[in-house]
């Protein structure tokens, strides 16, 4: 029997287990871009931010991004998610 529920992540942030559905999948390449992952399955390493204002600002202010990846963020691609996320939460 196949189930029927979403699939769920945690979010780097708050830790809360999150449909993806409520949740910004942000992703890094194998070329060490960072970019938000709009389709939720991209290729790359992926982390999960609840789509609260709250939970982005903490991800990107406290690094929290950085130590899911386990590398660095481009300063660029840090501006640029924060712009793609300001209409979030
Ligand atoms: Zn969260």
């Amino acid at each position: 029997m196949k189930s029927k529920n979403p699939v769920c992540r945690k979010c780097v942030s708050c830790g809360s287990i999150v449909s993806k559905d409520a949740l910004i999948r942000i992703v890094r390449n194998k070329e060490g871009k960072t970019s938000i992952d709009f389709s939720l399955c991209g290729e790359g390493r992926g982390a999960y931010i609840c789509r609260s204002r709250e939970c982005i600002d903490k991800a990107l202010g406290k690094k929290l991004l950085e130590r899911s990846f386990k590398a660095g963020i481009d300063p660029s691609d840090r501006e640029r998610i924060i712009k793609e996320t300001e209409n979030f939460g």
